[in-house]
């Protein structure tokens, strides 16, 4: 048997994860058919808008990602549905209709894609995504408290006991606050405060602070969390060439100044930063601002998360400001398909784990739930098969990466694996699954 203390997710989004598993799920579709024949419930609608999660344009047929098939669902209701990676949403003519009533800045109308006669095809990326967003009703706190709930069973029963979850706001710190209260949490949730533009800083600024002032056992705050790019699998990761065979390198979501302003001012406060940064470019940019924003001879706290593409100049950077990268090898299974052919020569920077243990950078494995399954073994499996692609595994066994590395936090937690299966899991001295 295999024991694993402190078992740790170190990169996840905890309520989406039960929200996925709850809610209308799009993995399936290939063909017209799979789309017409999709059954959704009252339960799927949010307002007037049926939302889903999870298509993959990899597995297309005879689909194609335009509003007119939505539209074979309904011309009457809007329709949004968010892409596997969660960068990228499918709306019908109704939901682009109305988002195109926007005032809109010119990252968004970019973001909005076109056909070559310059018509919006009903594909977002990111910053057109989140805007879009802004116009479906929000769930109420109740079904929140529903999505935190499932999503902690579904890492419980994958042997987890310690996340790191990407994506709080106030309404997910009250609702753990009241679990923990309740002694209903079943995890220990460290976080990040999601910080997308930068009017918002102050407001979050505010939401960290009070949050810091809760005395609680389980839930801590770590900082602010800021998207630098997007996904490689949408082509929103920022890379340093363009895209293999295209004509464009993906996105930055920041301009510069005001991100070297809001990184001044979460450390001015004693915050740690946490950045995604999945291509080459974001990452190298992200360190030069810190660098620059970094105050002298003072210890900041920054992290890159994903750092799915590292270029060799940039581990001196990461060395020089200590930062911590976040990897989920499981992406490489999802990403191994198209890996090679959007990043070309660039393929040789991918998955830089044992080149950033032989720099000396501590790292953490995670899962990306719900972009991936929370499956330890998923992650075990993936360093397996990028070894035979050339991509060097770490030295250490994979489960040292998944250990929390505070021994202080959550005593009693650890997590027993038999055949490759998580066999039981105790938190805090006891047994969380009965014995079959
Ligand atoms: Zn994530």
């Amino acid at each position: 048997m295999l024991k694993i203390e402190r078992c740790y997710d170190s990169h996840l989004h905890l309520e989406a994860t039960g929200q996925i598993d709850l809610t209308l799920k799009l993995q399936h579709l290939r063909t017209l058919a799979d789309l017409k024949s999709l059954q959704f419930s009252p339960t799927d609608f949010r307002g007037e808008w049926l939302t889903g999660f999870g298509w993959d344009q990899n597995s297309f047929l005879d689909l194609q990602l335009h509003y007119s098939h939505l539209d074979l669902i309904s011309q009457k209701f809007p329709i949004s549905f968010s892409r596997a990676d969660g960068h990228c949403a499918w709306v019908n003519s109704v939901a682009l209709d109305l988002l195109l009533r926007q005032q809109l800045t010119d990252q968004e109308q970019m973001q909005i894609l076109k056909d070559p006669q310059g018509k919006p095809t009903g594909v977002l990326l990111d910053a057109a995504k989140e805007k879009l967003e802004q116009l479906i009703p929000p769930y109420s706190k109740e079904v929140r408290r529903r999505f935190i709930l499932r999503g902690q069973e579904i890492l419980n029963r994958a042997g987890f006991t310690h996340v790191r979850d990407m994506t709080w706001d106030q309404t997910q710190i009250e609702i753990m606050h009241e679990l923990e209260q309740e002694g209903l949490l079943t995890l220990f949730v460290e976080g990040y405060i999601l910080l997308s533009h930068q009017k918002d800083l102050a407001e979050k600024m505010n939401l960290a602070r009070r949050t810091r002032q809760v005395s609680s056992k389980q839930v801590r705050l770590l900082g602010i969390k800021l998207f630098y790019d997007g996904a490689l699998g949408s082509e929103g990761a920022l890379l340093s060439q363009n895209y293999h065979g295209k004509h464009h390198c993906g996105v930055r979501l920041w301009d510069q100044d005001s991100f070297r302003k809001s990184l001044r001012e979460i450390w001015t406060e004693g915050f740690e930063v946490a950045t995604h940064t999945i291509g080459d470019q974001a990452l190298q940019d992200v360190a030069e601002l810190a660098l620059q924003a970094k105050p002298q001879g003072a210890a900041v706290r920054i992290c890159f998360e994903h750092a799915e593409v590292v270029q060799e100049k940039s581990f001196s950077l990461l060395k020089e400001l200590s930062a911590k990268l976040y990897f989920q090898p499981c992406h490489y299974l999802s990403d191994r398909k198209w890996l090679k052919e959007k990043l070309g020569p660039l393929f040789d920077s991918v998955f830089p784990w044992k080149k950033a243990e032989d720099h000396g950078i501590p790292f953490y494995f995670g899962s990306d739930t719900p972009i991936e399954k929370p499956d330890l073994f998923a992650n075990a499996q993936a360093l397996v098969l990028a070894a035979q692609e050339g991509i060097q595994p770490p030295r250490a066994p994979w489960m040292n990466y998944h250990q929390h590395p505070d021994l202080s936090w959550g005593s009693g937690c650890w997590t027993e694996i038999k055949d490759n299966q998580v066999s039981q899991v105790f938190f805090q001295g006891n047994p969380l699954f009965k014995k079959p």
